[in-house]
């Protein structure tokens, strides 16, 4: 869904333009709009604006760089490789329709051959065919519970309350899984929900389930899945290529600290460089950091609430080791690792399209891998080595992003909630409170925490603005 074609289709454009070009008295200084984070989502709303004809909106973005959860590891002559969301698959048109319009393009992410897993000294090598070998069984139970929880509001499903009582890991055990599968259910679980089967509400691995067609496996595997796909020059390069449409309107380095008179005709955003005004605020940026924000007078209490136990701190750590080349295809290998009890949760092959270098990312487990470059460098290496052969003891270089500790800007990689959490706060979720217009993917209709919710949640913003701009021009 382009931005542009749906607001013009909503004949919104022209509205919009008489409503932000209007001069307003004594105000001169009050832009129409300001936008909390130059994500996916933040970006959106800002392009969405710009191609509807609104001048008066600025970004406000804390880091020096664009692109938030999506960051590209410069691995040198043009190649990288992604440290944050990369992966996009069936059904996320939308963020499949900005790379059309941005013409950034994608290639299929690589899995032909063996996938390597490792439990104390054994080996064994599969061909799982792009699948990481799901129960059919028990996920038909999952599909048929996600139809009637809505990915967006799963507090809305008729049986709520009685799903979200349950942790993943609650009804996982009700399920008479043999031990040595319920490792391989602990893992998926893990890596698509950013938290344990124990840690997790059923109610929101249900809601994204519910995102996926109300498929498990379109969730949590590479062929047809969600893992299918990835984009030339690496994720970030969408925000890149959007910043550079927007450039006057983007202030780097600009941390909101407060926000005050939010329920007031105009909002004052004070930042590090300064104090913004503007007539409606978009807020794209992850619940627990708006938490993070004074807002004066104090938010209404059931949305502090949601932001205060919106759980942070998940973690959400991703190496790259880099080779010469990609070796271990050479051997009918392809690059994945699974290894019981870690420290490696999921190795990958993550070599760019050309495949001219050889790149192995991993999800690591918390706590399991030094800080330290070299050690971690030693330690993996290792664990690659007899997984994919003595080759990968020579890397070429080594990356680490660790999302969910030490990224003052980023307090988590995906949302782990737990239990109980829709059904207490979910209603604060959505509404606006004067001024603010809550955005960022954990708010979007679908694929809510994935690249595309974030840029659903970028169009449906816009359209907020627009519309209350509109109505109060
Ligand atoms: C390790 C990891 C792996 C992932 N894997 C995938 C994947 O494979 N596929 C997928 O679809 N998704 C994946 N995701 C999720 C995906 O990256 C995010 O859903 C998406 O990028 C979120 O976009 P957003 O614009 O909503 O938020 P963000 O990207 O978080 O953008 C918010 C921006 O706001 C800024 N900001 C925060 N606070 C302030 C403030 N007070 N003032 C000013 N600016 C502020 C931040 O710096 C940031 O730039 C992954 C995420 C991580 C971390």
């Amino acid at each position: 869904m382009a931005g542009a074609s749906m607001i013009g289709g909503l004949g919104l454009a022209a509205r919009a333009q008489s409503a932000v070009t209007k001069p307003r008295d004594g105000a001169a200084d009050v832009l129409d709009v300001a936008i909390v984070g130059a994500g996916l989502a933040g970006l959106t709303t800002a392009r969405d604006l710009n191609r509807a004809g609104c001048q008066s909106f600025v970004v406000l973005e804390a880091r020096d760089r664009v692109g938030g959860r999506t960051f590209n590891h410069d691995l040198g002559d043009g190649r990288v490789s992604e440290a944050g969301g990369q992966w996009i698959g069936p059904g996320q048109t939308a963020v499949v329709d900005l790379a059309r319009e941005l013409e950034v393009d994608t290639f299929p992410t690589y899995y032909a051959g063996k996938t390597v897993f490792l439990a104390g000294d054994a080996r064994l090598a599969v061909d799982l065919h792009g699948t990481f070998g799901t129960d059919e069984k028990i996920a038909a139970k999952l599909n048929a519970l996600a139809r009637d929880v809505p990915s967006g509001a799963p507090w809305l499903a008729p049986n709520a309350a009685e799903l979200d009582a349950l942790s993943v890991g609650d009804w996982l055990a009700q399920q008479a899984i043999a031990p040595a599968d319920r490792v391989g259910w602990d893992a998926t679980v893990l890596l698509s929900g950013g938290a344990t089967p124990a840690q997790m509400g059923l109610l929101h691995f249900l809601s994204m389930v519910n995102s996926a067609h109300s498929d498990y496996a379109q969730l949590d595997s590479i062929k047809d899945s969600a893992q299918e796909t990835r984009f030339v020059g690496g994720s970030q390069i969408l925000s890149i290529k959007m910043a550079k449409e927007l450039d006057a309107h983007l202030r780097m380095t600009c941390p909101v600290r407060a926000i005050t008179d939010w329920d007031g005709e105009v909002v004052s955003l004070h930042t590090d460089r300064g104090v913004v005004r503007a007539r409606r605020v978009v807020m794209a940026i992850h619940p627990a950091l708006c938490n993070r924000i004074d807002f004066s007078p104090n938010l209404p209490n059931e949305r502090a609430m949601l932001q205060r136990h919106w759980p942070a701190y998940t973690p959400g750590r991703k190496t790259a080791m880099v080779y010469a080349r990609p070796f271990w295809r050479d051997k009918g290998l392809n690059g994945h690792v699974l290894q019981a009890g870690g420290p490696v949760l999921w190795a990958y092959d993550n070599s760019p399209p050309d495949a001219a270098i050889g790149v192995i990312n991993s999800f690591i487990q918390n706590g399991a891998v030094p800080s330290d470059p070299e050690l971690a460098t030693r330690m993996l290496t290792a664990i690659y080595a007899r997984a994919l052969g003595d080759d990968a003891l020579t890397p070429q270089q080594y990356h680490d992003v660790d999302w969910g500790t030490c990224d003052t800007w980023t307090l988590t990689c995906v949302a782990a909630i737990p239990p109980r959490f829709w059904t207490t706060y979910g209603k604060a979720l959505h509404p606006p409170c004067g001024r603010l217009i809550w955005s960022g993917t954990e708010t979007a209709d679908i694929w809510a925490g994935y690249m595309d919710g974030a840029v659903r949640a970028g169009h449906r913003s816009a359209l907020q603005v627009l519309n209350s701009l509109g109505a109060h021009a």
